[in-house]
């Protein structure tokens, strides 16, 4: 019977012993970056003007000058060689949210009948991979399948096994980006651009601001047996049906619980590859739900962190293996159970020091650190369905508004100590703006208590909290590529500073002293940003209706928050920010809507299969058994009693023949709905047929299957269960 396949596997994961890590010799702080092609290893292996030259170009952003490419690649191959390595490969992010790339051997023919090891300039800095089977949303037509890549100098080149890592960017012939990392560094470089010019209202010796991101990785594991026994967790990474477990999160005993040992090794393991790689692993936990656990390195530079989480996720994907485990990065793969995100950690920093950081020394600092706050939340409020739309996904959109996560509205928690303070320069005696004489400058802003950054006054249920010295945009989804919601962020945070140095420049023209000005436009703001601001419940029915009254997006369809990339406003922002272009955003959307309905035409898919091959024949043959019985029980007794006997059998028979037919109507009305959409031309449109008409089919028909397996004999029963998938460790 099909049920022992579970029972086999169940048993194979609960005897599984925890497999041993090699631990390297060296201290941490020693292998720390082994595989990485750093500076310090730029020292070692590149001529010196060559070495200086790249310095430039990492940290200042100088362009990469061509003519050192061949020294560069030299210097690369020599380092990889000794490493032991054989291939190299441009590592880029198409727009599919994983990472792609394609393998070259470093030989070549020596013209002497041999093979030599070759790495030219032109090999690092450029290749062009057939693009067309990544997606471009129509920017390539198929005549023109090709795309480049580019190396990235600023993220540096990395080693795994014997293939050398080349972190490049992605663009279409003519242009435009294919990936996310394109759109991301010019977001990077517009945010700097508009906030280095507002920081030198404060001191003109700043010369450039760092955004940074420090990133929260949420995963579960499963054991691999039983994985492999869920289709459903095989095609689409999460569970398309499974009954509650009796005992799941209620009991808040996972959170910060001992870390079982095969789960120890495996993070062991991951976080030695990782720091191996240049990834500042730093804390690991248990998670609310059972099986849950959390990742988290020291924040880096945000191009930096958004590759490191890249390679973190197919770090741990691979390892999980080696330790008989799957990793879920999906955002919820179990229905009633916490989901998986991926807090966004954010901020701004100058080589003086964090900007978000508060106190500051005198006054001034205290004033740029308002300045900072407000023009961040202004750009928030200013495009807040944006931001809600850059995280969205069919996978995450299970996990907003399921109480448990960021509800899908997005706003902002500041905390006491900060809405106090804005309270404070917003009502601040007009007198504190008066500028007596130019050396006697007084700025009526109390001193912040040192506290603020240990404050806990924490608010898990705000999707963008403040917390001491950052932001923290907790919508996106354990599974997204960071870039999405961080250039949005970052393109959004840009206007409103570019427009407030504009402002504070008009003010000044017209006379005004520079601190007045500052102030006033501060204050001005502080009123205008009070939609955004939520210190309360997210998770309240109340706030819904309260973030309406105030004009927050509160659409709840994925398909549709999308449209928020193709508003006017937001066009505009991304075009003046030269950040993306109109063309460049269509293209996207399209991409999005077609992910979206492939997303749930597979889970329908393989929903529907489920059901049919696997649920219905087990279900039948178990009320088979039971009509058997019943037939057995009337040739015996006397009909009144044998009547008595099969009552609760009988209820059964009927309760499972409801269940049954509900389930096969169903499912052919699912496909019904696919086969309509399926004749829809238009991506967008296609996409709203598939949410509202095939996933509420899918969400009805579970209703039904779950209850199917808590009637049917658990030896029959096919899927590994719930408490099976979730207490096996
Ligand atoms: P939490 O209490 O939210 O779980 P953690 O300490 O686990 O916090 O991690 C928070 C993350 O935020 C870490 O990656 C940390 O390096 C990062 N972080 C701390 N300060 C900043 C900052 N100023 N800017 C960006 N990230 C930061
Ligand atoms: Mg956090």
């Amino acid at each position: 019977m099909a049920g022992n396949l579970r029972l086999k596997v169940v048993d194979e994961a609960f005897k599984r012993q925890p497999v041993a890590v090699t631990v390297p010799k060296e201290r941490p702080s020693e292998y720390f970056a082994k595989y990485v092609f750093n500076k310090q290893k730029m020292y070692k292996y590149l001529p010196a003007d060559v070495y200086r030259k790249m310095c430039d170009v990492i940290d200042n952003g100088a362009p990469f000058d061509r003519a050192i490419a061949d020294a560069v690649a030299q210097g690369i191959k020599q380092w990889a060689v000794e490493n032991g390595v054989t291939h190299y490969t441009h590592w880029f992010q198409p727009l599919t949210e994983g990472t792609a790339e394609k393998h070259d051997g470093f030989v070549e023919h020596d013209r002497k009948g041999g093979m030599v090891e070759e790495f030219e300039g032109k090999l690092l800095v450029q290749q062009e991979p057939d693009a067309s089977s990544f997606p471009s949303g129509g920017i390539r037509s198929t005549f023109e399948a090709r795309g480049y890549t580019a190396w990235d100098p600023t993220s540096p080149v990395f080693i795994i096994g014997d293939t050398l890592m080349i972190p490049t960017i992605f663009i279409s012939y003519t242009g435009e980006a294919l990936d996310y990392k394109v759109p991301l560094k010019k977001a990077l470089y517009a945010v700097d651009k508009a906030a280095t010019a507002v920081c030198q209202l404060f001191n003109p010796e700043v010369k450039k601001v760092v955004c940074n991101l420090g990133w929260e990785q949420e995963y579960f594991l499963v054991d691999e047996a039983l994985f492999a026994a869920r289709p459903d967790l095989v095609m689409t990474g999460r569970t398309l049906m499974g009954h509650d477990s009796a005992k799941n999160q209620q009991m808040d005993d996972h959170y910060f619980g001992s870390i079982p040992g095969r789960v120890e090794n495996f993070m062991r393991d991951i976080e030695i590859q990782a720091l191996e790689l240049g990834i500042p692993c730093k804390t690991r936990h248990n998670e609310v739900a059972p099986n849950q656990f959390e990742l988290a390195p020291i924040f880096e530079e945000t191009n930096l962190a958004v590759d490191h989480n890249m390679l973190m996720m197919s770090i741990m994907k691979r390892v999980a293996r080696k330790h008989g485990f799957r990793c879920l990065l999906h955002e919820k793969p179990f229905k009633g159970i916490n989901g998986s995100g991926k807090h966004n950690n954010w901020s701004l920093s100058t080589d003086t020091g964090i900007l978000l950081h508060a106190p500051g020394k005198t006054p001034l600092d205290n004033l740029r650190f308002v300045t900072f706050a407000v023009e961040t939340l202004k750009g928030v409020l200013d495009h807040n369905g944006l931001l809600k739309a850059s995280i969205m996904s069919a996978t995450n959109a299970h996990r907003l508004g399921a109480n448990e996560a960021p509800p899908a509205i997005i706003s902002s928690f500041l905390g006491k100590t900060l809405t106090d303070l804005l309270e404070h320069v917003e009502k601040a005696d007009e007198d504190a703006l008066s500028v007596a004489s130019k050396t006697a400058f007084r700025l009526d802003i109390p001193a912040i208590p040192e506290l603020l950054i240990d404050n806990t006054d924490r608010n898990r249920t705000s999707p963008f909290a403040f917390t001491g010295n950052r932001f923290e945009f907790r919508a996106v989804g354990s599974e997204a590529n960071c870039a999405s919601a961080m250039l949005t962020l970052n393109t959004a945070v840009a206007e409103a500073l570019t427009s407030f140095r504009e402002r504070v420049d008009a003010l000044i023209a017209k006379g005004e002293a520079k601190e007045t000005a500052i102030l006033k436009l501060v204050r001005e703001d502080i009123k205008y940003i009070k939609p955004i601001i939520f210190n309360g419940n997210g998770y309240g029915e109340e706030w819904k209706r309260e973030a309406a009254r105030r004009g927050l997006d509160c659409e709840t369809s994925a398909p549709l928050i999308f449209d928020r990339y193709l508003d006017e406003a937001s066009i505009r922002m991304f075009e003046s920010q030269n950040v993306m272009t109109r063309l460049e955003l269509k293209a996207r959307n399209e991409i999005k809507w077609e992910t979206y309905t492939k997303k749930i035409q597979i889970e329908s898919r393989i929903f529907g299969d489920l059901c049919l091959n696997h649920i219905i024949p087990v279900v039948t043959k178990y009320q088979s058994m039971l009509i058997d019985n019943v037939h057995k029980v009337m040739e015996i007794f006397p009909q009144e009693k044998a009547q008595k006997i099969s009552k609760e059998n009988l209820y059964l028979i009927e309760k499972i023949s409801d269940h049954e037919s509900f389930i096969i109507e169903n499912v052919e009305k699912m496909i019904e709905a696919r086969k309509a959409a399926n004749h829809i031309d238009s991506e967008r449109e296609k996409a709203i047929a598939y949410h509202d008409t095939v996933a509420p089919l899918l969400e009805e028909i579970r209703y039904h299957v779950d209850k199917l397996e808590t009637i049917v004999d658990d030896e029959a029963w096919p899927l590994p269960k719930y408490r099976e998938l979730l207490f096996i460790r």
